[in-house]
């Protein structure tokens, strides 16, 4: 049996809208499971867009998708998710956010609740209505930290008539469980009035 994780949960959530998905992102390409699951999941026409700051991610990523013959069907971009309103203006049905380091790499280089929270704002722009972001966050190291508190204190002033902001933990584990945060927009003009960083 496997087990519910934040990211199992993640792609749960996420399994029938992508079904119907025009465009995706995987704001955090990392060693390119999230960007696998994306692209097994949807059409074949559905744009796939994965973001990462480092070319290690990406190639990884890059070599998974190659293993499952759908690297055609993926762009991978290397860039910070905070310039992810720069890469097409057509809405996203889905983004993934998986925070903090590359496994198995240098732990310094890691998201940052500045950039996060400025990523998670550029993605809620730019989410079609009904489409849903997802945001891991990993809170076992001090980054991490401090990204779960600001992206919580954001997340919670956002106005509930224009989102849905849920969170999601397991209560009976050790040593800092991640939190799933998962946000809907309901309306297109969500923006307006909704909280600042
Ligand atoms: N989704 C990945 C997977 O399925 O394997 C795991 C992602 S890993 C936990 C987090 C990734 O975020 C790292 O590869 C890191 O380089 C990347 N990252 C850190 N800061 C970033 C930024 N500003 N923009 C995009 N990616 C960033």
């Amino acid at each position: 049996m496997k087990a519910f994780t934040a990211v199992r949960m993640a792609h749960f959530l996420i399994k029938d809208k992508l079904a119907a998905a025009a465009r995706v992102i995987d704001a955090t390409a990392g060693n390119g499971n999230d960007t696998l699951f994306l692209a097994r999941y949807s059409p074949s026409t559905t744009i796939i867009h994965a973001f990462d700051v480092q070319q290690t991610a990406l190639d990884k990523t890059r070599q998974l998708l190659a293993e499952f013959g759908l690297l055609d069907k993926v762009t991978l971009i290397l860039d910070s998710h905070t310039n992810i309103l720069q890469y097409g203006t057509q809405p996203a049905d889905i983004i993934m956010f998986n925070l903090g380091y590359l496994p198995g790499a240098m732990h310094c280089i890691t998201t940052m609740k500045e950039s996060t929270l400025e990523a998670v704002q550029a993605s809620m722009d730019l989410l079609a209505v009904g489409g849903i972001i997802t945001i891991a966050v990993y809170h076992g190291h001090p980054e991490g930290q401090q990204e779960l508190e600001a992206l919580h204190c954001f997340l919670e002033n956002i106005p509930q008539t224009s989102y849905t902001v849920a969170s999601w933990q397991m209560v009976n584990q050790i040593n800092c469980p991640p939190v799933l945060y998962v946000i809907e927009k309901l309306r297109g003009d969500a923006r307006e009035g909704s909280a600042t960083i």
